[in-house]
């Protein structure tokens, strides 16, 4: 391996020992394979997924059932590099993809890696996530980000990859309309692409008011108080749904507000299993779907924030160091927080 000159041999960790309990664990820098690269985490975006490994110590089948790392959302500076290599990559700015794909399956093979069977995904039992001050990524995996993009910024294309991914399957081209259910940091960064898409009419419901107001500064053109109005019943037509809710009555009314032939996108995490109106999604041909994370987004995230038509800087809310990370978990219990950022170093 090629190392700066500067690098230690151990670093600060924020551990998750089981629900509810964190530590500070002095653990070794990660060596690093020879198609990777080591990052020296510079900021790390506080996700969804880490607060319910924190607050349940579980999602669905994924069970923190040994000490985790948490934090998925990164970006850093290269400062070491495999024998595979170009040594050139020391020193770079990067946001990283926190994925490892096996690359032979027939998923990834496909081009689908994000399903690949064998994925090792940061912060997900058994793998450890950013939450300390290196780590490691195949080479591919680590997104140039140029000298505009934030570190803050960086970490958060992330979740800019979920929204793009979303957006894509729910095929917004120039003039579609969409509805997205759903003003949290998702719903937020899917209006703002959605519009970067081309979107001409980019519905935000949520049922708070703060939210609804916050929404309409980043990309929405109207937005629905759905306990005041029921979006089904407001002959919405629109091309597209987008769930960024995991509420069942917001999924069943959004199935209803598409146009015959609209697309059906479920991307919040709610109810695992919910009722759907299947004679309505038949009788007009309606598209259901999920997302599970993404596929080669990071050069479109990068373009979007590089050129000014996403701002994820805006939507950082709160800045922690790693002994504040159960604050940083908590913040979301405040309305007017957004994303909260952790800086490991
Ligand atoms: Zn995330
Ligand atoms: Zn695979």
């Amino acid at each position: 391996m090629t190392n700066s000159p500067t690098r230690p041999t151990t670093m600060r960790t924020s551990v998750l020992l089981k629900q509810q309990e964190l530590t500070i664990e002095e653990r070794p820098v990660p060596t690093v394979d020879a198609d990777e690269v080591l990052v020296k985490v510079a900021a790390v975006g506080v996700c969804g997924s880490d607060v319910h490994y924190y607050r349940e110590g579980r999602i669905g089948d994924f069970i923190v059932d040994a000490p985790l790392v948490l934090g998925h959302e990164l970006s850093g500076t290269i400062v070491g590099v495999g024998v595979d290599v170009d040594p050139a990559r020391i020193g770079e700015r990067v946001a990283v993809e926190p994925q490892r794909p096996c690359r032979l399956c027939r998923e990834c093979r496909a081009g689908r890696y994000n399903l690949c069977s064998k994925m090792e995904f940061y912060a997900t039992p058994p793998i450890d996530g950013a939450f300390c001050g290196y780590v490691t990524i195949q080479t591919e995996f680590a997104h140039a980000i140029g000298d505009s993009v934030s570190f803050e910024a960086a970490a958060l294309l992330e979740p800019l990859s979920v929204a793009i991914a979303s957006v894509r399957k729910a095929q917004i081209v120039p003039g579609s309309s969409i509805l997205i259910a759903g003003a949290g940091p998702i719903g937020i960064i899917t209006a703002q692409t959605a519009r970067a898409f081309g979107a001409s009419e980019i519905i935000v419901s949520d049922l708070i008011a703060a939210k609804r107001e916050r929404a309409l500064k980043f990309g929405a053109t109207r937005v629905i108080d759905p306990v005041a109005e029921d979006p089904a019943a407001l002959n919405l037509d629109v091309n597209a749904f987008i769930d960024a809710s995991g509420s069942a009555r917001a999924v069943d009314s959004g199935i209803r507000s598409v146009r015959p032939a609209g697309t059906v996108v479920l991307v919040g995490l709610g109810s695992p299993e919910m009722i759907l109106p299947v004679s309505h999604i038949q009788n007009l041909e309606i598209t259901v779907t999920g997302i599970f994370r993404y596929v080669d987004t990071w050069p479109t995230a990068i373009h979007l924030v590089a050129s000014g038509q996403v701002d994820l800087d805006s939507l950082v809310t709160g800045k922690f160091d790693l002994e504040h990370v159960a604050e940083a978990l908590d913040s979301d219990r405040n309305d007017d927080s957004l994303k909260s950022i952790v800086y490991p170093n």
